[in-house]
């Protein structure tokens, strides 16, 4: 997958997709594969933004079951199994508990009620799963049985728990670019860091839009029949350079972070009530507030999410460390086992939300609960642009699908129905997730780790060979990058030459998983940075300021790291070949 400005500058596409976050990747991936010319950009690299930070849960229904809402349940629940299916390399299933208690909303009637009619509206939830991935009924645990589970819960005050299964992205971000991948092998034209600045028109009709790439200052027209504006929380900013349209804010941009923190327990998902305004005589909380995630991934646990409101400028957002010390608080007051301190916050995760306009408390965010397509020959009279404002990872692929539905309407070429719900995602075509890992383990070259090839299975799926191949050109790339990961040197160049990697962040933190639970180690930061300026000719001062930037990235977004503390270079040239 390459950069290709000429063919965006020379080629006329039916559609022009801008923004590569979760929801411009499916639905560039979902047009190319019904034969649409495509082209998408990104003003950073895809999956940059708000589709970098999340739980990893692909959600089911049950949570919307409150809002009465069967529609959207049985949606959630249909798009877990497809993702199950259409990646079974990258997402998984992954029990969740939440702890019953005595109050109307949480007591054990009501929440097996709410189980009963969530496996009835997920009744097909198997349908197409293999006999590993099948997802149980959800069930009632007794307070021991969920303690045997975690015993860390022991203080949290319950009379038991409920018990299903959600799906958990492994990988969220080799997961986005999966789509990407899959769109650009169906002939979608791609390029990250290209910007637009403002949308083209002819009289009421959106024919295009002014770009501007990033990486040589170079500014060009990109004709399309029908552009689509994936750019997330920047939506109103990119409709605010076409005149036709009068600028009202469609949501109202709120800030969402998750601490990624030493692990406190694995392989199971556990929701806990948060805010604490106090207990009753039998130590019941007296007020509900938000309840707080804790995941189990990546040998951490992602914890979350915190919202506030944030009108300011997406980039300038920073919880200061009081901030992440009541954070803390709660939860240590969630989990009194948890004895969690700021020396134990990994990384924070910040991206922004589409929120309902702040009434009433400011410390309560109403989020934007349903995805929407915008139509603006429909809402304003201008032909040739739709507006996708997405709200979940679950549901783009799905929200992408009805996009290119309508942009064949708008189009007015014959239907082709969309083939994602059912087409494996690139690396993800396999009969049997579990069968494959067992063979391909089995089978792996002598010279390869038992734990290097489960990695690159869960990586790269039934493409893992391509990252073998490498070795045969320099058996050395085989080495993990550092002592703390199974990440090869081999994935990196393979980042640069073949999936677009042009920053050391790219790499650390989307093309492999060397940085997305926080700050690699620096033998990690070096090696990469050296690793890529074999391959795209950076000298020593160039190597020195991606990795100050990637540095200086994690201390922006996490005030526990000291940014005066920047990492040492590579003292002689005997260590310089070792980390090449
Ligand atoms: C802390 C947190 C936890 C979450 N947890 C979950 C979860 O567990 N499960 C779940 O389903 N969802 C979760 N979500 C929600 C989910 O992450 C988002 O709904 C989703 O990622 C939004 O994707 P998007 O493509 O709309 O936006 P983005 O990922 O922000 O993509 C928009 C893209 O547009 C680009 N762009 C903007 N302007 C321009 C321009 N002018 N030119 C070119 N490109 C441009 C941006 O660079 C960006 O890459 C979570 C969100 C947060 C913040």
């Amino acid at each position: 997958m390459q950069r290709d400005i000429t063919t965006l500058k020379e080629h006329t596409f039916d559609l022009l997709v801008i923004g590569g976050g979760i929801y411009g990747a499916c639905v560039a991936w979902d047009a190319a594969l019904r034969g649409l010319s495509v082209a998408l950009v990104d003003k950073g690299d895809f999956g940059g933004e708000t589709s970098a930070n999340s739980l990893k849960i692909i959600h089911g229904g049950l949570r919307y079951i409150q809002d009465a809402n069967p529609w959207l349940v049985t949606l959630m629940s249909q798009e877990r199994s497809t993702w199950l299916k259409i990646a079974p390399h990258l997402v998984h299933p992954l029990p969740c508990v939440l702890p019953t208690d005595q109050s109307l909303s949480r007591n054990r009637f009501t929440m097996a009620t709410a189980l009963s009619v969530n496996d009835f509206l997920s009744m097909n939830r198997n349908a197409e799963l293999d006999e590993h991935r099948q997802l149980p009924r959800g069930r009632i645990l007794s307070r021991e049985e969920c303690l045997s589970r975690i015993p860390a819960l022991a203080h949290v005050p319950m009379t038991g728990a409920i018990l299903w299964r959600d799906a958990q992205m492994v990988n969220s971000e080799r997961l986005l670019l999966s789509f990407v991948l899959g769109a650009n092998e169906r002939g979608a034209v791609l390029a990250n860091y290209v910007a637009i600045t403002r949308l083209l028109t002819e009289g009421n009709r959106v024919i295009g839009a002014a770009a501007r790439d990033l990486l040589t200052g170079e500014t060009f027209p990109i004709t399309a029949r029908l552009v689509i504006n994936c750019t997330g929380v920047w939506t109103d900013e990119l409709l605010a350079t076409l005149p036709h349209i009068q600028p009202h804010p469609r949501f109202h941009r709120s800030v969402a972070c998750n601490l990624v923190t030493r692990q406190l327990w694995d392989d199971v998902a556990a929701g806990v009530p948060g805010h604490f305004a106090g207990t009753d005589t039998e130590g019941y909380p007296l007020k509900r507030g938000r309840t707080l995630f804790i995941t189990p991934w990546q040998r951490c646990s992602i914890i979350g999410t915190f919202h506030a409101h944030f009108a300011g400028p997406p980039e300038n957002y920073r919880p200061e460390p009081e901030l992440i010390q009541s954070w803390l608080d709660e939860i240590n007051h969630a989990i009194p086992t948890a004895h969690l301190t700021l020396a134990d916050v990994y990384h924070i995760q910040r991206g922004y939300l589409p929120a309902a306009p702040q009434e009433g408390r400011a410390d309560t965010v109403q989020l934007v609960r349903e995805s929407q397509l915008h139509d603006h020959a429909q809402e304003e009279g201008l032909a040739g642009l739709l507006t996708i404002v997405g709200v979940k990872y679950t549901t783009a692929r799905y929200t992408a699908e009805k996009a290119v539905d309508l942009a064949y309407q708008k189009l007015n070429y014959p239907f082709v129905a969309g083939r994602t719900s059912h087409n494996p995602l690139w690396g993800g075509d396999m009969e049997s997730f579990a069968r494959f890992m067992i063979e391909t383990v089995a089978d792996r070259p002598a010279r390869l780790r038992r734990e290097q090839m489960i990695h690159l299975v869960h990586s790269y799926g039934t493409t893992y060979k391509t990252i073998l191949a490498y070795l045969d050109e320099e058996p050395r790339w085989q080495q993990p990058v550092t002592v703390r990961s199974d990440v090869m040197a081999a994935e990196i160049i393979h980042a640069v030459r073949c999936e677009m990697a042009q920053t050391l962040l790219d790499v650390l933190l989307r093309r492999t998983e060397l940085g997305v639970a926080g700050l690699p180690d620096e033998a990690a930061l070096w090696r990469c940075a050296h690793l890529m300026a074999g391959e795209l000719g950076w000298d020593d001062q160039q190597c020195q300021e991606e990795v100050v930037a990637a540095y200086l990235y994690y201390c922006h977004l996490n005030p526990l790291l000291d940014p005066t503390a920047l990492p040492e270079p590579p003292i002689d040239k005997v260590n310089h070949e070792i980390y090449a």
